[in-house]
């Protein structure tokens, strides 16, 4: 049965919903808690929830808060992986990647990359194009996608940014973008409609233990009202990225593996500024291979790839930090010489990978692994975005396991690769563009332009339905307005939107990508927060001020160093 089917039966995920979600919450014995909403933790409780295991997925800020807001935003096949020969790992995530298209198309969306092949970079003609041939093989690309191998002049067009006076020709490849807090919100979306209950600003605190020591619950704090609640459950996992080794402390000390987290940062430039034409994944200098990808108003460039010990709950972007993007992206687009001024926005996230003893950063393997500790808690970091779903399918079979050894009951198998992830979900790309085409042509009967057709579908799929139906277009207010207010009528309704930086930043993703239209849109949005969650004025004054934190982090640099490119010990 798809997500869409289930829903009436499902549980809502609207926050004005949360008393009764937190009463459902304490009433109940649950098969399986799972702690931490982003990409993984959402991954898991779809695939539990679907395969009939009584699930609540605990998040202790918004969902996607941690680094499943703040990647790259690819659905790659990790054509990096190939240069560190991990085969396998480029398999999966390229067999992958076309699963996630096929649930999701709107959200998943194929995407050319070029890789330029310059006088003095890392990569020549023939080696590229036999990595990028054994790439597509082992993704399994359809011959019309595979690679090709453009000379100087084919590269050029595609890409007039790139310095014709070094350019050599470049690697024309098959990749896919995607918005990382988007497809997580869906995916919780879909578990919540197979009946798991999902609740953001939810912290888990502290373990409950039997007499025999094993982990039989949570205590955990509601973050919006300060009151605390026990749950109990077969089984506990932990999906905390970051904060994976200080959940697992709290349950029994760490054995000998354990994380390493490496931040990366990424620069948004106006597309004006940076007008590549198309994604790109280039060679810098010191050997690191950085993307620079258009995404509307804006570029985005990133990243980099540094040890990181600091503070896990507020990342930020240091001066260092942005100088190495800026003298990459100067680099490889001389004509354009873009300055620290000419940036709009910023974001900054941590890799939670394990640690590899005399590693550098770029040297760690992005593979996943899953630890189990003496009393019974599984948790599980490492891996990408790409990889969530086979990730998810992992801890719910070991999960299963235990559950079926003690009691007997028996779960029907994972089917996640069957489950699409939105209500009324497209069937293709072309489905896709044939909705946005007729979107187009009633946005303009109100006033909007066609790109609102294009990031309404890119956000929400068949939803903007929902949200057109609702405009309450007036004299008084532009259509900008309007549409804000309908998308934060929406997503406090059915997408648990429960502060206003949820709604900024990661269902509409505005702070990254459309910063300057925040202004325009701030305070309609949040009278209409206001009245919709009966805040009162201590409240708002607070939304306001988290709201100008995170405007002041994406905008500012932080000036303490980061040790960019360390050198293994
Ligand atoms: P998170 O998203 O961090 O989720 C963990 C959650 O647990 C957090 O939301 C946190 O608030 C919550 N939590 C922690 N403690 C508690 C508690 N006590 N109670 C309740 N909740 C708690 N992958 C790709 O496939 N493609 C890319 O392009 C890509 N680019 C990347 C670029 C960068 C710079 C980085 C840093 C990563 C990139 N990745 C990419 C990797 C990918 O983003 C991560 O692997 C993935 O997002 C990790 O998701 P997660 O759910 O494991 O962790």
């Amino acid at each position: 049965m798809e997500a869409h089917q289930m829903i009436a039966k499902g549980c809502t995920f609207s926050v004005l919903d949360r008393d009764a979600h937190i009463s459902q919450l304490k009433d109940q014995h649950w098969d399986l808690i799972v702690i931490g909403g982003g990409v993984t933790g959402c991954g898991i409780a779809l695939d539990a929830a679907a395969r009939g295991l009584k699930t609540v997925l605990l998040e202790k800020e918004d969902f996607a808060s941690g680094t499943s807001s703040k990647s790259t935003k690819l659905i790659h096949g990790g054509l990096r992986y190939l240069k560190q020969l991990d085969i396998g790992l480029v398999r999966e995530t390229g067999t992958e990647r076309a699963i996630v298209h096929r649930l999701a198309p709107h959200l998943v969306i194929p995407e050319k990359m070029l890789l330029p092949l310059t006088d003095g970079g890392t990569y020549g003609k023939l080696g590229t194009s036999f990595g990028l041939w054994v790439y597509d093989l082992l993704a399994g690309v359809k011959p019309e996608d595979q690679r090709i191998m453009l000379n100087k002049q084919e590269a050029h067009q595609k890409e007039p940014l790139l310095n014709p006076d070094t350019l050599r020709g470049g690697g024309y490849y098959a990749e896919y973008r995607t918005d990382d807090a988007r497809l997580t919100l869906e995916l919780a979306k879909a578990a919540s409609a197979y009946g798991a209950l999902a609740m953001n600003y939810m912290e888990v605190d502290d373990f409950l233990t039997g007499k025999d020591g094993h982990i039989q619950g949570i205590q955990a704090t509601d973050k919006l009202s300060g009151e605390t609640l026990s749950l109990s459950a077969h089984q506990v996992v932990s999906a905390g990225g970051p904060w994976v080794d200080g959940i697992r402390k709290k349950a029994a000390p760490l054995g000998t593996k354990h994380l390493q987290l490496t931040k990366g940062i990424h620069l948004v430039f106006p597309h004006h500024v940076l007008p590549v034409r198309q994604s790109l994944y280039f060679d810098v200098p010191d050997g690191r291979m950085v993307f620079a990808i258009p995404r509307g108003k804006v570029t985005y460039v990133g990243t980099t790839d540094t040890f990181y010990s600091g503070n896990l709950d507020r990342v930020l972007v240091t001066r260092n930090d942005a100088d190495y993007l800026v003298s990459a992206v100067n680099s490889v687009f001389p004509s354009v010489q873009v300055g620290m001024s000419d940036i709009v926005s910023s974001w900054a996230g941590l890799r939670p990978l394990i640690h590899q003893d005399g590693k550098s950063p770029s040297e760690l393997s992005r593979k996943d692994e899953v630890f189990t500790s003496p009393n019974g808690l599984i948790s599980i970091a490492g891996g990408k975005l790409t990889g969530y779903r086979k990730m998810a399918k992992k801890v719910v079979d070991r999960v299963i396991k235990t559950i079926t050894k003690k009691s007997g009951i028996s779960f029907s198998p994972c089917k996640t690769h069957t489950i699409k992830l939105t209500p009324e979900p497209f069937s293709s790309a072309k489905e896709v563009e044939a909705y946005t085409e007729e979107l187009r042509k009633k946005l303009a009967g109100c006033g909007l332009h066609s790109d609102h057709a294009d990031y309404l579908v890119g956000n929400y799929g068949r939803q903007s339905a929902a949200i057109v139906a609702d405009l309450q277009l007036s004299v008084s207010a532009s259509p900008e307005i309007a549409l804000a207010c309908s998308e934060v009528r929406f997503g406090v309704k059915k997408e648990a939107v429960a502060r206003a930086e949820d709604f900024f930043v990661r269902r509409t993703g505005r702070l990254f990508f459309d910063i300057d239209g925040i202004e325009e849109v701030r305070r309609p949005v949040l009278d209409e927060m206001q009245t919709l969650l009966s805040w009162s004025a201590d409240r708002r004054r607070a939304e306001e001020g988290l709201l100008d934190q995170a405007l002041h982090d994406a905008t500012h640099f932080a000036a303490q160093k980061t040790v960019l490119n360390p050198t293994p010990k």
